[in-house]
């Protein structure tokens, strides 16, 4: 039997991760809007804040926006002259969160670029080393943005990526072939491999992989 029940997921996201109205507002409203609820539980993006904070980050990175959810509770663990360089290639979507970054009063913390992450990339190499990068879009990227990452972020600074269990759980079947699954696969497995890395992986929703930076 798993220790980590359902119950259990609860009593973690009761003590540790309550929304407040403000975030209970946009969950609500990005699925009112029409956008796919997809955003990560309040338990994972507790737990982004959580590192974001303990790592004294400043100048972090998300790629894949979505209506702005994580994006908030990211942007609250940043230091008042802390910035959020958030990407997002949908314009319906980019147009929902920037409603929300306004509405949780982080938009002067907040930078969001509109367009395809990898091209966007290009132009921000310029703006790092990052302190703290999230990736969660399409997972065909993903390899292509862990290569960036590691180029272009500080020493000591976090990397974390979503849908490390692969959308419920695939990641723990060695017979799932499906494209985005081995993607996820040989994602994890690099940064577990890594020397420069020391790695891990959060088992809340589905799944964050972590991978700080050795200095
Ligand atoms: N991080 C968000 C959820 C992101 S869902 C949250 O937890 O609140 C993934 C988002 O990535 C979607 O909005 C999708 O439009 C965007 N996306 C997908 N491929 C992309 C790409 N190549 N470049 C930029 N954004 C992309
Ligand atoms: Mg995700």
């Amino acid at each position: 039997m798993p220790t980590y029940s359902d119950a259990l997921e609860s009593y973690v996201r009761q003590t540790f991760a309550a929304e407040d109205e403000v975030l209970a507002r946009i969950r609500e409203q990005i699925t009112a809007s029409g956008l796919p609820g997809i955003m990560i539980r309040p338990e994972e993006a507790a737990f982004l804040q959580f590192l974001v904070v303990a790592s004294g980050a400043r100048l972090a990175l998300e790629i894949g926006t979505l209506g702005g959810y994580s994006g908030t509770w990211i942007a609250r663990g940043l230091p008042p002259d802390g910035r959020l360089i958030t990407l997002e290639v949908e314009p319906k979507h980019a147009a929902v969160a920037r409603a929300h970054f306004k509405l949780a009063g982080v938009e002067g913390k907040v930078d969001l670029r509109e367009g395809y992450a990898q091209d966007l990339l290009l132009e921000l190499a310029s703006v790092g080393p990052f302190d703290f990068v999230f990736i969660d879009a399409d997972k065909e990227g993903y390899l292509a943005y862990l290569d960036w990452t590691l180029d272009n972020l500080r020493s000591g600074g976090i990397l974390a990526a979503h849908n490390a269990f692969a959308f419920g759980g695939k990641i723990a079947d060695p017979s799932n072939l499906e494209e985005d699954v081995q993607v996820i696969r040989q994602f994890n497995q690099r940064l577990a491999d890594d020397r420069r890395l020391v790695s891990m992986l959060f088992p809340a929703g589905d799944g964050i992989v972590l991978a700080a930076l050795r200095g």
